[in-house]
This record gives structure tokens, C-alpha cells and sequence, in this order.
């Protein structure tokens, strides 16, 4: 971490501030191991999740295991639709970097599974609840595989 620069103001309301400008540099080195398929489903511009059989509990994300019956579960493609439960402006970009702000940030509950996702939506206003979003990719390689993923509108709410 490096402090790159500062600056000084006053607000409108006459309170003075400071910014301090602070480059980080983070390395990551993920584990795929099992999720090695949903790794690759996102290369391919799939989400994909996990399925019990036995009982047929369903996960996103995917688990290897199901906690009701400890069988291994398997994986299957999902439509990558669902809708909006919540979502919010985002004005500080996060720590990984890859995304520009301000950007929409949604809970979204993905069709066909059990779960759901909290991602970026390429939106310039807020989606209502329940508006109709679905996953695209892009074929730049980002510093996280999720990156390339982006939720775009489908179906406003009326
Ligand atoms: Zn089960």
C-alpha cells in the first residue's frame, strides 16, 4: 500500500475535509478444487449449480455435499435469468478493483435453483424489486473470473 497523493476541501456546508489517495496491490491465489465446474461454466458463459440425488435440494452456489443427507451432489446448467430482491448504488469501487463506479449492486434469486447471488447489474438507475435480470459475459480477461459476469435487465416491472 502507497499513499500516492492527498488533498484538502471544504464541503458545501463549510466542513473542511482531507483525501488521502492510497494504491493497494493484493495477489490472490484461489483453490478451484471441486468448484472447478463452475469455474469453467463461467468461461463458457454458463451458471451452473449443484443438485442432490437423493432428495433433490438444489444450490447456488453449489455445494459439493448436501448438509440434509451428506450425498454428493451434482452439477447442472441454470437458465442464468432471475429477478431482483434487492439493489442498491454502489459509489466506492471495490477492493479488487475491475469495476467502475457508481455501479448497481443486487441480491438477485436465480430460476431454477434454490439461491441466489448478490453481483453487479448493468443498469444506470436502480431496478425495482422483482425486475427481470439476466446474466451476461464479456470475453475480456478480468483479474476474477466473476468479473466477466454482469446481470443486464430483461423485464422491467411495470
Ligand atoms: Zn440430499
Amino acid at each position: 500500500m502507497r499513499v500516492t497523493g492527498a488533498e484538502r476541501g471544504t464541503t458545501p456546508s463549510g466542513d473542511r475535509y482531507s483525501l488521502l489517495r492510497i494504491e493497494m496491490a493484493q495477489r490472490y491465489r484461489h483453490a478451484v478444487g471441486s468448484a472447478d465446474p463452475f469455474y469453467r461454466g463461467l468461461e463458457n458463459g454458463v451458471l451452473r449449480a449443484t443438485e442432490c440425488p437423493d432428495c433433490g435440494s438444489t444450490w447456488f452456489p453449489p455445494r459439493r455435499f448436501c448438509d440434509a443427507d451428506l450425498s454428493e451432489t451434482t452439477w447442472y446448467d441454470l437458465p442464468g435469468t432471475g429477478r431482483i430482491m434487492a439493489a442498491t448504488r454502489v459509489h466506492v469501487p471495490p477492493p479488487f478493483g475491475g469495476i467502475d463506479v457508481p455501479y448497481i449492486l443486487a441480491s438477485i434469486r436465480l430460476d431454477g435453483v434454490d439461491g441466489g447471488i448478490t453481483h453487479r447489474v448493468a443498469a444506470s438507475d436502480i431496478p425495482e424489486r422483482g425486475t427481470v435480470v439476466a446474466a451476461t459475459f464479456s470475453d475480456r480477461q478480468p483479474a476474477h473470473p466473476l468479473l466477466r459476469m454482469a446481470f443486464a435487465v430483461k423485464e422491467e416491472i411495470a
